[in-house]
């Protein structure tokens, strides 16, 4: 038997008979229904209200981060984190090749150039030697600012990217950060319900960013949120994000040129519904992954990717990986023939023509990781026997 046909037939054993099947489908219930015909009713359907409030109240409960400013997209947030950190026109800020767009695209939007770094098999995130070594290499201090001695520019930030899921060596990344004078942003925006050594992830840099798309593990159908420790800061991205108004009882002025990025109170109410399903969802998609994990041990040539030695992973998407590239293409191309919608991982930023003139280190894994690398379904309630019920 081929080793395309060997996996699918695994794929029939564990996932439900319907076609097609997503990568990754919201699920909604009475809950989702009850709170976003309520938010209707209020009449408070835009960026104030209650369920604003409370949704934000939920993030900072269950991460263990004091702030979160709810926004209008993961994007959004990233943008936002990158501006009160203090990234400015002609700066570059490191984040790794293998991510989604998402992670890159606030970067140009800030005037900055982004600088794409390796990752590594075991966590799919940061190289931290590497990158230790890199900037070794490549960089200078001055004063309190790291340079890039190739490009002559400022190297502001550095963004760790939470890949499918899977907590990077945020820690470990963190020294680094600051032994070179960077700011430590994360984006987890994959990794909400993901711990590491019993921290959530995002509890290490000075802002995060969460995403709550549709393909998410819980959605508000669009949305993102702003996580800090630092008061300051959360001040400065709430103002930021709501067109730098200030606060009068009926007077409308603005001290700067801000965004409007604020999260509206009606995707907000279907966030505080989808906070309630995340622990049952957690449990569901780790029950899928140790499924996928045991299934494709039998299998002689594939690698299921596992969570990091000492994490919790959300398992957001489940990874195979196959022998080669040629592997990858034929799973691929026979999954979808069937409607099985698996996906390869993002092509690789620094491949992309409108990153074209972006500094990059030499990338192995990344290219590795890419050209082996499949997303298999990964919706919560794949394993349940109604599936899918929580279709409204
Ligand atoms: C989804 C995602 C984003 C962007 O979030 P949106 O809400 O879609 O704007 C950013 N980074 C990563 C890694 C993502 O997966």
């Amino acid at each position: 038997m081929t080793l395309t046909k060997s996996i699918l037939n695994i794929l029939h054993e564990i996932l439900p008979a319907q076609r097609p099947i997503g990568l990754h489908e919201p699920g909604f219930g009475d809950a989702e229904k009850a709170l976003v015909t309520d938010c209707l009713e209020s009449g408070w359907v835009s960026s104030v209200g209650q369920y604003v409030d409370r949704f934000e109240q939920s993030l900072s409960t269950y991460t263990g981060i004091p702030h979160a400013i709810a926004t209008i997209n993961g994007t959004a947030a990233l943008h936002t984190c990158l501006i009160v950190a203090g990234v400015n026109t002609g700066d570059e800020v490191l984040l790794p090749a293998l991510t989604f767009i998402g992670s890159a695209n606030p970067v140009v939007y800030s005037g900055a150039v982004p600088h794409f770094v390796d990752c590594e098999a075991e966590t799919l995130g940061i190289n931290p030697q590497r990158l230790h070594d890199y900037l070794t290499d490549i960089t200078e201090q001055r004063g309190n600012t790291c340079y890039n001695r190739n490009t002559g520019r400022p190297v502001r930030a550095l963004i760790v990217v939470h890949i499918l899921g899977h907590p990077a060596r945020i820690a470990e990344l963190a020294k680094i950060a600051a032994r070179f004078q960077l700011v430590l942003i994360e984006d987890a925006a994959e990794s909400l319900g993901s711990w590491r050594d019993d921290h959530h992830t995002g509890s290490w840099g000075q802002l995060t960013a969460l995403s709550f798309n549709g393909n998410k593990i819980i959605t508000c159908g669009g949305g993102g949120a702003i996580l800090t420790h630092d008061p300051e800061l959360a001040r400065r991205a709430k103002h930021l994000t709501t067109t730098a108004k200030q606060s009068h009882t009926w007077a409308i002025g603005h001290d700067a040129v801000g965004y409007n990025y604020r999260l509206p109170n009606l995707n907000a109410a279907l966030g505080c519904a989808q906070m309630e399903q995340l622990p049952q969802r957690l449990a569901q998609k780790r029950q899928l992954a140790k499924d996928y994990a045991n299934a494709f041990a039998t299998l002689d040539n594939v690698q299921f990717q596992k969570e990091p030695a000492n994490c919790r992973s959300n398992y957001w998407l489940n990874l195979l990986l196959l022998p080669d590239r040629e592997q990858r293409d034929q799973l691929l191309h026979a999954a979808h023939t069937e409607g099985l919608l698996l996906r390869p991982f993002w092509t690789p930023l620094h491949q992309l023509p409108v990153f074209k003139n972006s500094p990059h280190m030499n990338l192995p894994q990344t290219k590795a990781l890419f050209s082996h690398g499949v997303c298999l379904p990964s919706s919560a309630n794949l394993r349940q026997p109604d599936y899918p019920i929580n279709k409204i």
